[in-house]
């Protein structure tokens, strides 16, 4: 404890406060933290779509909002969309109740800045960023970067999108699971996105595949040796005005209207072409409803079962040549069966 106060002193001393801001807390740290530190947080952008709440990001938006009444957590997880937030995989927040206009409001900003960025007593700059892992913050038209170590323009418009608002927080993984020394007292290493087993009989995996996409990686990992059902659908367009359709199996061109399992100038269903492929394979769809041809026109569902040899996640992508014109997205719901 008194080391700890030591510190406190130290870090205030470095960062030289004006009368301003020289009453306005900061947060302070959990546990006595070490002398070494973490290294700049790597750069890891959000990949997959787990929109649950993760442990470092919900702690530290609760210290915030513990140490500056008034202030709220706006938000953490969001639904996926399709462009590129770490809100899809819970690793971001957003601090509100912090105003651009608002003087006191601002000098709480200013004061977490203050603390996240100062040099520590052995040196370290942005000290306490590093051991929070915190990737980039947006903060009223600028961002903060890992990568620059500077505040530069973040274009944007309007009062929320510019931040002027609330400030965004980014994780990278090993601050979002709260390993890092923040939180532990032990310095932790920048660790890769977690792919944890997927072993429910009693819970579903809902994943979407837009046709425009090159292809994702499922949060989730299956488990070698389990079993798994995989059913999908959905029809997707793609080509000239987007007049031809697939679905996972089938493809229709606008030219005859006619639902077959090879697309186009494909002359095996081995290749795939339009098809949902899975781990590299696109073979083994079953219609729910056969309507002929091995093709399901009534309801565009087909399934298939899969067990692996090595636990993974799934690789799944849309067989597409020509999909920077398609519209539309797959559904795959993953259930285990054995
Ligand atoms: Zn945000």
């Amino acid at each position: 404890m008194r080391r700890l106060l030591l510190a406190v002193v130290v870090a205030a001393t470095v960062l030289a406060p004006t009368a301003a801001n020289a009453a306005v807390p900061t947060p302070r740290p959990p546990v006595p933290l070490p002398v070494g530190i973490e290294p700049m947080p790597p750069y890891q952008p959000q990949t997959y779509c787990n929109p649950t709440d993760k442990p470092g990001v919900v702690a530290f938006g609760k210290l915030l909002t513990a140490t500056y009444a008034g202030t709220s957590i706006v938000s953490i997880s969001r639904p996926c969309g399709t462009d590129t937030s770490e809100h899809y995989d819970g690793r971001a927040l957003d601090w509100g109740g912090v105003y651009y206009t608002n003087t006191a409001q601002v000098a709480e900003v200013k004061a977490v800045f203050g603390w996240l960025f100062a040099t520590d007593a052995a040196g370290n700059p942005n000290a306490m960023l590093r051991r929070l892992g915190i990737m980039y913050v947006i903060w009223n038209k600028q961002i903060w970067g890992a990568w620059s170590h500077k505040w530069e323009p973040y274009s944007c418009s309007g009062v929320t999108a510019c931040h002027q608002d609330h400030v965004h927080f980014s994780f990278d993984w090993s601050g979002a699971l709260k390993k890092t020394s923040f939180w532990t007292g032990v310095v932790s290493t920048p660790m890769p996105a977690p792919h944890p087993l997927f072993t429910s009989f009693t819970t579903r995996q809902v994943v979407t595949v837009p046709a425009r996409s090159r292809g994702l990686t499922t949060w989730f990992a299956l488990k070698a040796g389990m079993k798994y059902r995989l059913t999908v659908t959905g029809i997707y367009h793609y080509g000239l005005a987007g007049a031809d359709a697939a679905d996972a199996e089938c493809s229709e061109s606008y030219n005859d209207r006619v639902w077959r399992t090879l697309a186009p100038g494909e002359t095996s269903s081995a290749t795939g072409v339009r098809d949902l492929v899975v781990n590299s394979t696109s073979s083994g769809w079953r219609a729910s409803v056969a309507t002929g041809g091995g093709c399901n026109t009534a309801t565009h569902t087909y399934s298939g079962t899969m067990a692996i040899a090595t636990s993974a996640p799934l690789q799944l992508a849309i067989n597409l040549p020509d999909r920077s014109v398609a519209t539309g997205a797959l559904t795959v719901v993953v259930t285990r069966v054995a």
